[in-house]
């Protein structure tokens, strides 16, 4: 098992991509996220810098364009760019696990057809479990798929909450393909649906797949999060991941086993919030003064930092053993689960911490953490929310100790 230390040990490769990413969240992302959250605009600049510097190929093979990381230096480089803002993460996150998907599950002809387009960015990919009616409940998805008897897939149904459901170009989507399967999740499969990016209404041969306009909310802006209605749409046989002979009614586990990856992914993401929210504590807090001193030099303040610190540090020890286990092959679902409850958790406290360090300015849209602190609860709910991470935790911890 790895131990704290060597959690904490990089390698010159990892430290090399982690201080180039900290100094393009620093340059690029932090002086410009204000603008776009508060315009809730696509911060397209910023992406076409991230397709320059690699990272829509982070942990895509190089034999197809990319860098060929471990999950454990992708953690690192999200953590990087949640510091800098997590709507940023957001854009990468389903492409990764898209990625992730293809790179495990897919044929030889998937991978070849997607994954070039996708380490460079060209072509981003979205990911798709949730519908109106349900979200943590995966097995009771509606949307269906049947076939046809000239051998595609025909999609009908609503998703919700799909993150960069426009722009994307390729949406990873969990269907119905057996209703009358039990349990429920031996009938369901994962369809590479491909669509045009940034068209609401599709038309030709992407024609029944139409994006609604996207959903306001209250953080995690600039990055859309908009329904697909597959009214009609078609998609051949070879888009049932992995090829419909090995596919087939066997999307449920695929996508379970992402989204352990994605625990990992949203916990990287908490622990890159959180640091940045200690970071603006400890600033404001020497400059800021207060019967006489500044107010850092009231224990008072000095215990949240403390409480801050800790709780960073605990979030990222455990977020680093989560990937390493996984980059192993070693089992991680307890770790994965562990690392995503608690990291976010952590981003949640640590954002509140700051605001309430910054009194009544933490209030004020001039300061970074009014943002940091609408953009923090996300976390707590996708991948997962933190009930399930206790009812997976809880389960698993019970199958691995069975007496
Ligand atoms: C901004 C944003 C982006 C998202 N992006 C994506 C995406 O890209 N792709 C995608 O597929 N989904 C996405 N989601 C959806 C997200 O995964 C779900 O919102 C999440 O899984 C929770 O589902 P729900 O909202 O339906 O809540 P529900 O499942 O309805 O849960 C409501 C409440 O009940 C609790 N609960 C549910 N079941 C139990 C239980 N058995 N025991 C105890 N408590 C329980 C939950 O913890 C929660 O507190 C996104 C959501 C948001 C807000």
């Amino acid at each position: 098992m790895a131990t704290a230390a060597s959690l904490n040990e990089l390698t010159d490769e990892q430290r090399a991509i982690c201080e180039m990413v900290r100094q393009f969240a620093d340059e690029q992302i932090i002086p410009n996220a204000g603008h776009y959250d508060h315009e809730d605009e696509f911060p397209e600049p910023i992406v076409e810098q991230m397709k320059e510097l690699g990272l829509f190929g982070v942990t895509i093979p190089e034999e197809y364009g990319g860098m060929g990381l471990d999950l454990a230096t992708y953690a690192m480089i999200v953590e990087e760019l949640s510091r800098g803002w997590i709507s940023i993460s957001g854009i990468v996150n389903t492409h990764f696990i898209g990625s992730y998907l293809l790179i495990k599950f897919g044929t030889d002809a998937q991978k070849q057809r997607y994954l070039p387009r996708m380490a460079t960015g060209e072509l981003r990919a979205a990911f798709s479990l949730s519908e109106p009616e349900l979200g943590s409940d995966v097995q009771a998805i509606k949307t269906s798929a049947r076939r046809l008897d000239d051998g595609n897939y025909e999609i009908n149904g609503t998703k919700m909450w799909v993150t960069n459901g426009l722009r994307a170009g390729l949406v990873f989507v969990l269907v119905r393909t057996d209703p009358a399967a039990e349990p429920k999740y031996r009938g369901m499969t994962c369809l590479i649906c491909e669509k045009q990016p940034g068209v609401a209404e599709n038309t030709g041969e992407y024609a029944g797949l139409n994006v609604p306009p996207q959903i306001k909310k209250m953080g995690y802006k600039g990055v859309e999060s908009t329904e697909l209605v597959f009214d009609g749409y078609r998609t051949p046989a070879a888009s049932v991941l992995g090829g419909e002979q090995a596919g087939l009614n066997k999307g449920f586990s695929q996508m379970m086993d992402a989204l352990e990856l994605g625990r990992v992914n949203v916990a990287a993401r908490g622990v890159g919030l959180a640091q940045r929210a200690l970071e603006l504590a400890l600033r404001y807090a020497q400059e800021r003064h207060a019967f006489g001193r500044p107010i850092a030099q009231h224990q008072a303040i000095q215990f949240k930092l403390a409480d801050m610190a800790t709780q960073v540090e605990a979030a990222r020890l455990l977020t680093r053993q989560a990937a390493r286990m996984k980059d192993a092959g070693e089992r991680s679902d307890i770790e994965a689960g562990m690392a995503k409850l608690f990291a976010s958790e952590t981003g949640r406290f640590c954002a509140e911490e700051c605001l309430r360090i910054h009194g009544g300015y933490g209030y004020s849209k001039e300061y970074e953490i009014e943002r940091i602190y609408r953009d923090a609860p996300l976390l707590l709910i996708g991948e997962g929310t933190s009930e399930i991470q206790r009812m997976v935790i809880g389960r698993k911890l019970l199958q691995r100790y069975k007496i």
